[in-house]
């Protein structure tokens, strides 16, 4: 005899199906589609979207919740994500849920001309819509809480903007300092000739495999903007080739791997379940940059790549491997935050955190966010925007209205810096093991520590149980001052 739980778990693995087609078509749009078949594609993905959408709010869902008993760590987990989900999309009203799709929908667009205008004031009407939606939409889900914690919510389940504030809050003034004393000093060499682009997508799928990605359940393609794609055993990424810099293809490859094998190495017993996936944005993010960044731009590490592009490309014109790392970590006055380095990053995240947070309050208008964004730019990096698409109009997310998504690009950051403090308690001859190329002890680390949870714990806690202690800031501080401390001898 079948149960409540039985029979909505079997429910929900056939919408976790259908969610994983309609995500593989947003692959497959990014890379192989023939261009024609734009507009058709946007049919076919609508109509995949409101069955999904009319799964997520079946009526049955919510009397098999009301009548399932969870028994166990992971039949709890299941209904808490399904309870989520389902009390989400029936908090929020049909016509909103409507005018909000078609809204940015067309919003991207618009934002995009606008940017390649670089007119602000072309987009600022479009940009009001969406944000008087997303406000509503935040009020209707907060049910009489604060609006803006309640579209964090769809990121990161459990964080509050009040927490998130108080760790910023300590990382800013110290991340300022620290690029002030880095951008005074000598700046390291560039790289410079060109770079054979199919030995950079061959390196990059050898890198790839180095750091655990099962290229047996996923594949490595070319696209315009990096991402990674699935769950459970079809996980796709992509990456990007530039002539002149190699490491634009190699670090997009790294971190999007870092969100692959999170994915890949998810305990088997969850596929296609809600405990199949990365717990969080945030929980995510901290699996890329960790890869990336902590392992894949160390001195170790680092020392190992310099002999692989030697290989692939010959003499490049920078023969010492200490050179290299320092190249390879240069900080730069840059404005854009997909370009940037450790150091300048999360201050471009802060300056949109704090800014998409008034937004939503109430507290800074559209028509004034250009000129927030340039002070507020000049106070924290020291040099001034030259014009929008550098500055307010370089990112997509406010135009399809992700507010709260932010965030978790640095919380992921201070996750990392945490968990890389614990790995490397954990494994004491790190150093020597990447000097060699060889990750395994690290993402092997990772994924029983952590990736293997998938959806089991809440992002905070799995993140605690990884690490041993309550997450902070301070690892990352301390990492980050040490590092580019030692680099720039500041
Ligand atoms: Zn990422």
């Amino acid at each position: 005899m079948s149960t409540a739980y039985d029979d909505l778990m079997a429910f929900t693995r056939e919408t976790e199906a259908l969610s994983q087609i309609a995500g593989r078509l947003g692959w497959d749009q990014e890379t192989t589609m023939p261009r024609g078949a734009a507009a058709q594609r946007g049919e076919e993905m609508g109509a995949m979207e409101s069955v999904l959408h009319a799964r997520r709010m079946d009526p049955r869902v919510g009397e098999w919740l009301e009548a399932a008993h969870a028994d166990g760590d992971e039949a709890t987990a299941h209904l808490r994500h399904i309870r989520r989900a389902f009390e989400r999309a029936s908090k929020v009203p049909g016509d909103l849920a409507a005018e909000l799709a078609r809204t940015t929908s067309v919003a991207q667009g618009v934002w995009a001309e606008a940017r390649a205008k670089d007119d602000f004031a072309a987009f600022a009407p479009t940009l009001e819509r969406v944000l008087d939606l997303r406000r509503q939409e935040g009020a209707a889900l907060a049910d009489g809480g604060d609006p803006y914690d309640a579209l964090l919510q769809d990121y990161e389940p459990g964080a509050t903007a009040a927490e998130l504030d108080a760790m910023f809050g300590a990382l800013r003034p110290r991340l300022v300092d620290l690029r002030d004393r880095v951008l005074g000093a000598p700046e390291p060499a560039v790289l410079s000739g060109t770079f054979d682009e199919s030995a950079q997508m061959k390196l990059s799928r050898q890198i790839a495999k180095v750091f655990g990605y099962d290229m047996s359940r996923g594949r490595v393609d070319k696209a315009v903007h990096p991402f990674s794609s699935g769950s459970g055993n079809d996980v796709r990424i992509t990456t990007r080739t530039n002539p002149i810099d190699p490491f634009n293809c190699i670090y997009s490859t790294i971190h999007e791997v870092g969100h692959a094998a999170y994915e890949q190495n998810i305990d088997q017993a969850y596929l296609l379940t809600p405990l199949g996936r990365g717990v969080s944005m945030g929980v995510h993010e901290s699996q890329s940059r960790i890869y990336e960044n902590q392992l894949g731009r160390s001195r170790a590490f680092t020392g190992w790549l310099h002999g692989q592009m030697t290989e692939a490309f010959g003499d490049f014109g920078i023969a010492d491997p200490d050179a290299f790392y320092a190249t390879v970590n240069r900080v730069h006055r840059g404005f854009i935050r997909t370009e940037s380095d450790e150091v300048q990053y999360n201050l471009h995240v802060l300056l949109r955190f704090d800014l998409e947070r008034q937004l939503i309050a109430g507290s800074l208008d559209v028509a004034d966010l250009e000129e927030a964004w340039n002070t507020r730019f000049e106070a924290d990096f020291g040099y001034t925007v030259d014009k929008p698409s550098n500055g307010v109009l370089q990112d997509v997310h406010w135009s399809v209205g992700l507010f709260g998504y932010f965030a978790t690009y640095s919380l992921g950051n201070v996750y990392a810096g945490c968990l890389f403090e614990a790995l490397r308690k954990a494994v004491p001859d790190l150093d020597a093991q990447l000097a060699t190329g060889d990750t395994s002890a690290a993402t092997g680390w990772l994924r029983d520590n952590l990736q293997r949870h998938g959806g089991l714990y809440e992002p905070r806690e799995v993140i605690e149980r990884a690490c041993g202690f309550a997450p902070s800031e301070a690892p990352l501080l301390s990492y980050l001052e040490a590092k580019f401390g030692a680099i720039y001898g500041v």
